[in-house]
């Protein structure tokens, strides 16, 4: 199974749409899904899809239904979540240097919620004491993750309450007799190396000791996707083994089961999602022949802010000959979405597809240069359907004020 859409479905998708076209494939989230519950089957385990990396409401609409939970950063991503259908409980508020009336509001909705700071731990304790149980993020000093920009574990991270004020937390959850149901921690992203997720368990373990009311650990999430043709997903099976032989052992101790939960979001969303553009231009130059597109970081930012790589294919000319070329936007800023890549001859109109762009595509877009954002088109049941329309030039002028 690799549920990937061909080339003729990517062509006909764009004749139907127009580009540039945003395309996700539902059965790829659905085999993702399954593959990450099949690997913790073992352990009771409870998956919270990290909802930044695409929230279209359809997108979470299909999630809820293959029974899915929610990881949310920002309270409008709640209110999203229960537009959807998710029930209070199945969602899970990660905010991050929030007000406490964003906190007090995610209360007010009954969704289980994530403290990451100290201050926050004390305003909350103060405020509910034990009547709303809370979830604690801790920073276990984990470096991980390829990408030190992604990364969220080292020292000087904002995220989490450092694992080395454990004694400050205590006494705050003491003094203000918080009800502590959850420990959580998520140190990046593309993770490739398990024992990256078995030490911070092990980080987790020891700050558990300090609680005795817990009902889950949450690991957070980091699990990688290939974007190259050599690249290895993270081994999420092997994972699910050594994970269930150390939880099992930890419980023993504790004396009570304990819940894993694991928050992905580039897992579930990444390898579904694909970018159509038009080659508008090809300009030879002195060193280099650029293939501009109906496009930029205005669409697709994770090339410009994080170095990402992302496959790119000429689907209109899939067995012409191989040149090099470096792939541009049309915005008035650098933005090189590959230097020297290999593609198939491009022609001017040729449809050029960008892969992995399920996750942290769409959802970075801006209007930058007053460009509009495209399209999104997803793939169900064997039909493409809109499931947001392009904008149109009105939109630029929704809100502003003419005085
Ligand atoms: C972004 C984020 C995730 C998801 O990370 P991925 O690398 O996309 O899987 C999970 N949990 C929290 C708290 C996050 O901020």
């Amino acid at each position: 199974m690799n549920n990937k859409l061909s080339n003729e479905q990517l062509i006909a998708a764009a004749s139907a749409f127009g580009t540039p076209l945003y395309v996700y494939n539902t059965e790829k989230i659905t085999e993702q899904y399954n593959k990450l519950t099949n690997a913790f089957s073992a352990h009771p385990t409870k998956l919270f899809y990290a909802c930044k990396a695409l929230t279209n409401i359809n997108i979470l609409k299909h999630l809820k239904s293959l029974g899915s939970n929610l990881d949310c950063v920002s309270i409008n991503e709640v209110k999203l979540g229960l537009k959807a259908g998710f029930a209070p409980k199945e969602i899970l508020y990660t905010p991050n240097c929030v007000a406490f009336d964003e906190i007090k509001e995610a209360v007010n909705l009954g969704v289980n919620i994530n403290i990451d700071s100290i201050a926050m731990l004390e305003l909350f304790g103060n405020f509910y004491g034990d009547s709303y149980p809370i979830c604690i993020r801790i920073n276990p000093h984990i470096e991980a993750g390829g990408n030190y920009k992604i990364s969220t574990g080292h020292i000087d991270s904002k995220f989490g309450i450092s694992i080395h004020q454990i004694r400050h937390i205590v006494r705050v959850v003491k003094t203000t007799k918080l009800h502590i149901q959850g420990l959580h921690m998520h140190t990046g992203s593309e993770i490739k190396d398990i024992n990256v997720f078995l030490q911070a368990l092990e980080v987790l373990f020891s700050v558990a000791e300090h609680f005795d009311q817990l009902e889950f650990l949450d690991l957070g999430s980091g699990f990688k996707v290939p974007y190259k043709e050599e690249d290895r997903e993270t081994d999420i099976v092997s994972l699910g083994q050594k994970l269930n032989v150390a939880i099992k052992e930890f419980e023993k101790e504790y004396g009570k089961p304990l819940e894993i939960w694991f928050e992905p979001g580039k897992y579930l969303v990444s390898e579904c999602g694909y970018l159509v553009v038009n080659a508008n231009v090809i300009k030879q130059t002195t060193a280099t022949v650029f293939v501009g597109v109906n496009s930029g970081f205005n669409h697709l930012i994770r090339p410009m802010f994080y170095d990402s790589y992302h496959k790119i294919a000429n689907i209109s000319n899939a067995t012409g000959a191989e040149r090099i070329y470096t792939v541009v936007g049309n915005i008035c800023e650098t933005d090189t979405f590959a230097w020297d890549r290999v593609l198939n001859e491009v022609r001017e109109d040729d449809l050029l597809v960008f892969y992995n762009a399920g996750a942290y595509g769409f959802e970075m877009s801006s209007n930058f240069n007053s460009r509009l954002k495209p399209a999104e088109v997803m793939f169900k049941d064997g039909q493409f359907s809109l499931i947001r329309e392009r904008q149109v030039f009105d939109d630029l002028l929704a809100g502003q004020v003419a005085c």
